[in-house]
C-alpha cells in the first residue's frame, strides 16, 4: 500500500465505525499560549474533554499535523539519528467522547492492524498500565482482559506512569493508556527470543506505533482522583511509522512518505543516499534532516507561522537553520536549495493538505530567502567556531552568544557543532550574555524614545533581534505587554 492508501484506509475504517471525519487543526497554535505547536491529535479537542464544549459528534477520526520540537515533547535531537522520530509528523487518531470505551477501542485497533492492514498478529505487543498504589490508581486489568482476547499473556507488558498514564496537566482529565508495539525483526530472529524476555520494547527492532488513552478520572486540586461521569477514548498512531511497518521498511525515511523527497535531494546534490545511521555517515544524516525539516518548515509556514526572531517564529527559524547547516557542511550546498524541494512535497502531500498546494510559491520564496540570509553568515560563523578555544572541553558562553548575535547561530546549532567535536557549551553563560544584551537594549530604547514619544503605561519587552533582515541590517523589535 502507498502512504496515501494507508492514510485513506485508516480514515475509511473509522468512518465505517460511524466516526465523523474532521480536518487536521493547524499545526501552529495561535490561541493557546501554553502550547506553540500542536503536539498530539487531542489538542483540538481539549475543550470536549473538559466539558467546556459539545463535540460535533461523539465519534471523531482524523489525521493531525503535529510537531514535537519544544516543551513536554521535544524530539529534535533524535531527528535524523533514528528512523522513527520526526519534527513534523502525522498522528492518525480516533476519539470517543462519552461514547465507546476500552472494549471497542481495543477491538478496533486489533481489527484495523491485523484484518484490514494485514500485520501478522504475532508481531504485536500491547502495554497496559501497571497501577500506582501510592496514588491509589489501580492496574488496568480491564484493558489487559480485552487484550487477552487477541494476544497471549506474555505479549502484554506492564508499563509505568511515564509511558502508560496520561494527564492533561496538574489537574483535570486523565487515565491509563495502552500502547501497541510492533516487532519488526525477521521471523527467525523473533523465534530465537520470543516473549517478554526476548523483547525490549522500544529497544532494537520493536517500535511503538499506537497509543490508546482511556480518560476515566479527573484529578482534583488536592491531588485525589475521582471517576469522570463520562469516559472518553483518545488515540494517536504515528502515520509514518505505520507506513514503515506496512511497507516492510526499517525506517520511516525508506517509505514513500520520504523517498521522493530524498530522491530529489539526491538529484539536486548528485550524492546518493546510503541509508546509514553510523555516526560518520554525515551525508545520509544530512539528507534525513533536510527531508524532515523541510516538512516542518513548509507546514508551519502554510499554517501562517513565518520564520522570525521570537516565539514560534524563532522555533521555525532554528529548524530551518539546522537544515541549512547540515546541507552546507555535508551536502556541499553553498546556495539556497531546500526551496527547490517544494514541488515534490506538494505533489505527494498537496492532496491531503491543500493548504500546502495553495501556497506553494509563497512558501518556496520564504524558504529561499531564509536560506539565503543564513548562508550569508554561515561560513564566517563556522570559521569563527573552528577558531574558538574551548575551556577544558567547554565553549564559553560569551563565544556562543557572539555566534548567535553576529552570525545568527541558534544556541542549539552551536550545541550540535560542539557535540560533533566532543565539546559542550556553557549554556548558562550564554543565557547571561543574552539577558545582559536585553537589559542594554531596554535601557537604550528608554533613552531614545524619551523626548519625542508619549510612553504608554505598559512596559515594553524586548522580543529579540531579527539578526538577518533582508537588508543585512539589525532590527530590534519591541512589543508591548
Ligand atoms: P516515542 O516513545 O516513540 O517517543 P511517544 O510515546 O512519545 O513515542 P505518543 O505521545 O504516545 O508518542 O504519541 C502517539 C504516537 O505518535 C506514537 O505511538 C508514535 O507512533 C507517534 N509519534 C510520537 N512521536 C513521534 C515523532 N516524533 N515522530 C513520528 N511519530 C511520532
Ligand atoms: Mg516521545
Ligand atoms: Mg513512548
Ligand atoms: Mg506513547
Amino acid at each position: 500500500m502507498t502512504a496515501t492508501e494507508i492514510r485513506r484506509a485508516f480514515l475509511e475504517f473509522f468512518r465505517e465505525k460511524n466516526h465523523k471525519l474532521v480536518p487536521s487543526a493547524p499545526i501552529v497554535n495561535k490561541d493557546d499560549p501554553s502550547l506553540m505547536f500542536t503536539n498530539a491529535g487531542m489538542n483540538q479537542f481539549k475543550d470536549y474533554f473538559l466539558g467546556d464544549k459539545t463535540p460535533v459528534s461523539r465519534r471523531i477520526a482524523d489525521t493531525q499535523k503535529c510537531m514535537r520540537v519544544s516543551g513536554k515533547h521535544n524530539d529534535l535531537d533524535d531527528v535524523g539519528r533514528d528512523g522513527t522520530h520526526h519534527t513534523m509528523f502525522e498522528m492518525l487518531g480516533n476519539w470517543s467522547f462519552g461514547d465507546y470505551f476500552k472494549d471497542e477501542a481495543i477491538a478496533w485497533s486489533w481489527e484495523l492492524l491485523t484484518d484490514r492492514l494485514g500485520i501478522e498478529p504475532d508481531r504485536l505487543y500491547a502495554t497496559v498500565f501497571e497501577g500506582a498504589p501510592d496514588e491509589d490508581i489501580p492496574v488496568d486489568d480491564e484493558a489487559k482482559n480485552f487484550w487477552l482476547r487477541y494476544l497471549p499473556e506474555e505479549r502484554i507488558l506492564y508499563g509505568n506512569k511515564k509511558d502508560n498514564f496520561w494527564e492533561m496537566g496538574e489537574t483535570g482529565p486523565c487515565g491509563p493508556c495502552t500502547e501497541i508495539h510492533v516487532d519488526t525483526r525477521p521471523e527467525a530472529e523473533r523465534r530465537k527470543s520470543p516473549g517478554r524476555d526476548g523483547v525490549n520494547v522500544d529497544g532494537s527492532g520493536v517500535v511503538e506505533i499506537w497509543n490508546n488513552v482511556f480518560i476515566q478520572y479527573n484529578r482534583r486540586a488536592d491531588g485525589s482522583l475521582v471517576n469522570l461521569p463520562e469516559r472518553h477514548v483518545d488515540t494517536g498512531m504515528g502515520f509514518e511509522r505505520l507506513c514503515m511497518i506496512l511497507q516492510n521498511k526499517e525506517a520511516t525515511y525508506d517509505t514513500d512518505v520520504f523517498t521522493p523527497i530524498i530522491g530529489e535531494i539526491e538529484r539536486l546534490t548528485g550524492k546518493s543516499y546510503g541509508g546509514s545511521y553510523a555516526p560518520d555517515a554525515k551525508a545520509d544524516m544530512a539528507m534525513r534532516v533536510v527531508a524532515d525539516h523541510l516538512r516542518a518548515v513548509a507546514f508551519t509556514i502554510a499554517d501562517g507561522q513565518l520564520p522570525g526572531s521570537g516565539g514560534a517564529g524563532y522555533v521555525v527559524r532554528r529548524i530551518l537553520r539546522r537544515a541549512v547547516r547540515y546541507a552546507y557542511s555535508f551536502l556541499d550546498r553553498k546556495e539556497p536549495f531546500m526551496y527547490q524541494l517544494m514541488p515534490v512535497l506538494v505533489r505527494d502531500m498537496g492532496e491531503a493538505f491543500p493548504e500546502l498546494a495553495r501556497q506553494q510559491e509563497q512558501i518556496a520564496r520564504i524558504i529561499q530567502s531564509e536560506e539565503r540570509s543564513f548562508l550569508q553568515t554561515l561560513e564566517n560563523g563556522l570559521s569563527r567556531f573552528a577558531g574558538l578555544k574551548s575551556d577544558g572541553g567547554t565553549i564559553n558562553g560569551n563565544d556562543a552568544f557572539e555566534l548567535y548575535d553576529t552570525f545568527g547561530f541558534p544556541i542549539d546549532l552551536t550545541r550540535l557543532l560542539a557535540e560533533e567535536q566532543g565539546l559542550t557549551v556553557d549554556e548558562a553563560g550564554f543565557q547571561r550574555a543574552l539577558q545582559e544584551q536585553k537589559n542594554r537594549s531596554r535601557r537604550d530604547a528608554a533613552k531614545e524614545v524619551g523626548d519625542w514619544t508619549v510612553l504608554s503605561d505598559e512596559p515594553s519587552v524586548f522580543i529579540g533581534y531579527d539578526v538577518l533582515s533582508d537588508a543585512g541590517a539589525r532590527i530590534t523589535k519591541y512589543r508591548t505587554v
